[in-house]
């Protein structure tokens, strides 16, 4: 199916092409059309799966048409309202609105708190179309009458799944009682949970349901790696995994705003640039983390769940969990980070011992195996390199010489689908080795064991082309890398065998 298929106005189209999509995603090809009807639409779709063009496209063909036909635009009341979980969701959708709209001329605005209240109620004062709010700060223009919301002719609930997890159902009702009867719902979830449906009979009338992916199961060209290692090592884990394999822009999972915190100062030690996101951090402080992160400026954003639901990274090609999510939906939610609108990407969790009944819900989840791994000189039970890695951490160093060898492939990821792999490789400057290993490439980089039936504890190394026992083949102690002598904080970060 082809865009100029869907009935859209011309200056929708020219916009989508100026983004370089060239066909509708799923969603896309079965929400425009139940939308530009004039239906409620009850729809499960993924992130990452295009949902926020599939609600707005239409929206602003709607709305573009009632202009042409002579109705009021740029009134002081918006026309439609488009709720979201997170300010961050809240941005980033509104900037949407506005790229698929630049050749329209509607005008968005986004009202969320953490902010000033001022500056909103004078750009509110000035006229809205299209309104993009996170309820809390929503509610608070209703209250000082700054927002008349007495003319929306179209509600949108982003990620409502997360709007209820985050406890806005209240926040949600009060805000539909303020709106007209007649109007059009529009429902956007990751998951069809008792819940949703619940609130979608509640305020949905006679919706289209459409289910795009099966649910809960995780965008298909995502590659999922589970990582087995001491707690005590992850941080030291990660910064070499960045490291040696060069990665320039990874999102990393923390369960706590607090160990976020910890790490984002960990790996700054170690010459790694980090950022955290999270609900402690002043809204300038997440909104300046965000755009460091997107234009390069630091390489690693840590964040908690809620505060990095939603956000849309253009070819985010790598996520780490550095704790996995005692929900496992938000294994889900997390790893939909990389991979989006059909990219490939990569998802590994650091999982130790604490953390397998975590696994296990994960898996059950998910059904699917998720290949366990364990990294050579990050065995378990090994020793640290650094004799007080919590107080005086010092770089991870790469193993000497590689153990990949013949038949390491072996029970590892299975072969990328088309086009996978590479490009993400060429983007980050990769090597080849850090995308997992590949033992026809003598490559420098981080070595991963296959771990059989995918548990800790029964890890074993393919036949590895180089089979001397670690350790002895480097003189690394406890066959791990070997400890920094020199003070390798001051190496640059970009060579692919990591600072030394
Ligand atoms: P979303 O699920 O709305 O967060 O969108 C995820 C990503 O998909 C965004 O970066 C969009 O720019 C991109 N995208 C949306 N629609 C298409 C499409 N038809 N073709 C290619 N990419 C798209």
């Amino acid at each position: 199916m082809l865009f100029e298929e869907l009935g859209l106005e011309e200056g929708l189209l020219r916009a989508v092409a100026q983004e370089g999509y060239t066909t509708p995603t799923p969603i896309q090809a079965q929400a425009i059309p139940v939308i530009l009807k004039g239906g409620d639409l009850l729809a499960a779709a993924q992130t990452g799966t295009g949902k926020t063009a599939a609600f707005t496209l239409p929206l602003l063909h709607k709305l573009s048409q009632r202009r042409a036909e002579g109705g009021k635009t740029l009134s002081k009341k918006p026309l439609a309202l488009v709720l979201t979980p997170t300010r961050e969701l809240a941005a980033q959708v509104a900037e949407s609105v506005r790229t698929y709209g630049g050749h329209i001329g509607l005008k968005t605005t986004v009202i969320f708190g953490g902010v000033s209240i001022n500056p909103q109620i004078d750009i509110l004062r000035n006229g809205v179309d299209i309104l993009v709010a996170t309820p809390g700060r929503l509610l608070d223009h209703v209250g000082q009458r700054t927002i008349d919301l007495s003319a929306v002719e179209v509600l949108i609930l982003d990620e409502a799944d997360r709007m209820l997890d985050m406890g806005f159902i209240h926040d949600i009702k009060r805000v539909i009682a303020q709106l007209p009867k007649q109007r059009q719902n529009l429902m956007f979830s990751a998951t069809f949970s008792d819940d949703i449906r619940k609130l979608a009979t509640g305020f949905l009338h006679n919706p289209t349901t459409i289910d795009i992916a099966p649910r809960n199961s995780a965008v298909e060209t995502i590659e999922q790696r589970i990582v087995f290692v001491d707690k005590a090592r992850k941080s030291e884990l990660l910064a070499y995994l960045i490291s040696s394999s060069n990665w320039q822009q990874t999102l990393v999972f923390a369960r706590t705003k607090h160990g976020a915190n910890r790490l984002v100062e960990k790996l700054n030690k170690w010459n790694i640039t980090a950022a955290a996101l999270h609900g402690n951090k002043s809204q300038n402080a997440r909104t300046k983390a965000l755009a460091d992160f997107k234009t390069g400026g630091v390489r690693v954003l840590v964040a908690t769940d809620i505060a990095a639901r939603g956000l849309d990274i253009e070819q985010l090609p790598h996520v780490v969990n550095f704790e996995l999510p005692n929900v496992p939906e938000d294994y889900v939610h997390r790893i939909g980070r990389t991979g989006r609108a059909g990219e490939s990407g990569e998802a590994i969790s650091l999982v130790s011992s604490d953390e397998h009944d975590d696994l296990k819900a994960i898996r059950r989840l998910l059904k699917k195996e998720l290949p366990g791994f364990i990294v050579e000189g990050f065995e378990l039970g090994s020793k640290s390199l650094n004799p007080e890695p919590e107080e005086a951490p010092r770089p991870p160093m790469q193993p000497r010489g590689r153990h990949g060898g013949q038949g390491q492939r072996h029970g590892q990821r299975s072969a990328p689908a088309a086009g996978q792999g590479q490009p993400r490789a060429q983007r980050d400057g990769q090597t080849a080795a850090a995308r997992g290993p590949r033992p026809e490439r003598a490559e420098p980089g981080p070595s991963i064991n296959v771990n059989r039936g995918g548990e800790p504890g029964n890890s074993h190394r393919r036949g590895g082309g180089d089979n001397r026992p670690r350790g002895a083949a480097d003189g690394n102690r406890a066959g791990g890398p070997p400890p920094n002598r020199g003070g390798g904080a001051g190496r640059p970060n970009s060579s692919p065998r990591g600072p030394r």
